[in-house]
């Protein structure tokens, strides 16, 4: 198999022939046939996670098909197209596996930060968690399903019903989650960094009902927002964008100090929290949805060698929508 491989924080990835490995009991092999690139794998790369381990195969939005399978794996079978998401492995015994909030189990494993991602020609996957994806949409166009929606998604829950919803941040995630929030008849709010009035063009062709620079106020108060972009002054212009009993969704796992702020934009029961991870319900209900939503993904695809040119761009804000890993 090849890799694109993270030998050390901070540098480039690094193409690579490895061994092809053989799937142990309860896991699967999958040959990758596309992997979304995300800005948590940027956060990888750079180090900006708790307890980074090099070298790693970065990657957590893999789409591709089972070509081996482990002892003890029920439900799976060769062939299939699955999805592997961020969320690889949980210990299933903590106070959070148990409780059905398994995103914060205590022992986990991520796909692409603590056990290797799809950044390759293959990867090895706990078949537990892995997603059957059907046979529905381009494996390109599903990929960032696996990350920027299922976040998204866990974000939109965690939102609440409210009917104007603010987007931070116009990137993977949010170009998903505004056509699933125009399909639940929500008006979307979207915000890009100040002057990008190309990407607040995209939001208002993707059916934003306003789009505008992070600096500005909406034109009605938002009943709730969901910050992407990894900028902790944004919270506080957030909270102030919500009305009474507001939300504010912080959806990213990396975010700059958050500015100290007046008690003022808190009060009256505003609400800031933040999402972490995902729970493998998420995925099965997140996909189930999809086919029905009928998204429209605005994909760059990238072949897998030039993954360190798709982060750069994706650093860089140089495309809309999502960069995808093609083997
Ligand atoms: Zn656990
Ligand atoms: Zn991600």
């Amino acid at each position: 198999m090849h890799a694109m491989v993270l030998n050390s924080l901070l540098s480039p990835l690094a193409w690579k022939e490895l061994p092809d490995r053989t799937p142990g009991a309860g896991e699967i092999r999958v040959k990758v046939a596309a992997c979304g690139v995300c800005r948590t794998d940027l956060h990888v790369v750079d180090g900006e996670l708790p307890d980074p381990q090099v070298p790693i195969i970065p990657g957590h939005e893999i789409v591709g098909r089972i070509d081996a399978i482990g002892t003890g794996v029920e439900g799976l079978r060769l062939g299939q197209r699955v999805g592997i998401p961020w969320l690889g492995h949980t210990c299933g015994a903590c106070s959070y596996c148990i409780t059905q909030h398994e995103n914060l189990c205590d022992r986990p494993l991520f796909t692409g930060y603590t056990r290797d991602g799809g950044f390759a020609t293959a990867t090895i996957a706990d078949a537990r968690f892995a997603l059957p994806l059907g046979e529905a949409g381009t494996d390109v166009d599903v990929a960032p399903l696996l990350c920027a929606g299922l976040i998204g998604w866990r974000s939109l829950v965690i939102a609440g019903v409210g009917r104007r919803l603010g987007l931070y941040g116009f990137g993977a995630a949010a170009h998903i989650l505004a056509q699933v929030a125009a399909w639940q008849n929500r008006s979307v709010y979207a915000f890009t960094r100040p002057g990008d009035v190309s990407n607040q063009a995209f939001a208002r062709r993707l059916g934003a009902h306003w789009a505008g620079g992070s600096d500005e106020m909406p034109p009605e108060p938002l009943d709730a927002a969901i910050i992407f972009a990894t900028v902790g002054d944004l919270v506080p212009m957030a909270l102030k964008a919500v009305r009474k009993g507001g939300r504010v969704v912080c959806a990213g796992i990396h975010m700059s100090d958050i500015p100290s702020f007046p008690y003022s934009l808190l009060w009256e029961e505003r609400q800031l929290v933040s999402v972490a991870n995902l729970t493998r319900q998420d995925g099965l209900d997140f996909l189930s949805l999809v086919p029905k939503i009928g998204i429209v993904m605005k994909t760059t695809p990238y072949p897998l060698i030039k993954a360190n040119e798709a982060l750069a761009d994706l650093r860089a804000g140089r495309f809309e929508g999502a960069a995808v890993l093609i083997p």
